[in-house]
């Protein structure tokens, strides 16, 4: 099937779902990020800043362009002018710098918070308790060019189904209950990012709101030459 095809497909599946679609566009090039936009996909997640920055330049101003993958605090200013939401905002450290630089730009950037749910040493984000001890400082009420909107987790590779379930489950109950201590009455504070190609069905049983689908879409991934850190 074409990348036309895939996105047709996951689009009515999640539609009925009510759950958003993030196309991970990451190491595809512009023709087949293009090919999607076409078919009427506008919101597109990369991991690697260089990468996002250079293809928001070359692609459709209409395109909202999420990061998904890890920020240094030296690159937010890259991404600082046009980034629709940063999902991986793991440190309040990062949370500042974000703040600063979309003040700059007179802008209030969306992010989500990614909490570490996964059983492995290698996956980035915040504990449960290091989440709730940055919603809980007197730093981060004084932020104001920047809004939370919700959560972002990724499962443990190679997982049984029953693992993963649990996994996307605890970041839904934490959720929860950072809605009802800290964002009540913020209708904005709604998303739970979970779910990629292998898993985004167990997620979206889990409560997910957003998945974030890549090579069931595009395919193999052809671009090699971006730098992860
Ligand atoms: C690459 C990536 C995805 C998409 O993964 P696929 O398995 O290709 O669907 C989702 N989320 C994050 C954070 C990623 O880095």
């Amino acid at each position: 099937m074409s990348i036309a095809d895939n996105l047709l497909k996951y689009k009515s599946e999640l539609d009925k779902e009510q759950v958003e679609l993030i196309a991970v566009s990451k190491y595809q090039d512009t023709d087949a990020i293009l090919e999607a936009y076409n078919a009427g996909q506008r919101v597109f997640g990369e991991n690697i800043v260089q990468e996002l920055a250079d293809k928001q330049q070359q692609l459709p101003a209409d395109i909202e362009w999420h990061l998904i993958g890890h920020l240094q605090t030296n690159k937010v200013k890259y991404i600082a002018p046009f980034i629709k939401l940063i999902q991986s905002v793991d440190s309040l450290k990062l949370l500042v710098e974000i703040n600063k630089q979309a003040a700059k730009h007179k802008r209030v950037i969306d992010c989500l918070l990614q909490i570490y749910i996964a059983d492995e040493d290698t996956k980035f984000g915040l504990g449960f308790d290091q989440a709730i001890e940055l919603l809980r400082s007197d730093e981060f009420a004084e932020l104001k060019n920047i809004r939370i909107v919700g959560l972002m987790g990724i499962a443990s590779n190679n997982a049984t189904e029953k693992q993963t379930t649990d996994e996307f489950t605890e970041l839904k109950v934490l959720f929860d209950g950072i809605k009802l201590s800290f964002f009540r009455k913020e209708d904005s504070f709604k998303e739970v990012s979970m779910g990629m190609s292998g898993d985004y069905k167990l997620a979206i049983e889990a409560g997910s709101t957003m998945v974030r689908i890549g090579s069931s879409i595009f395919g193999k991934r052809k671009i090699k030459h971006y730098k992860t850190e």
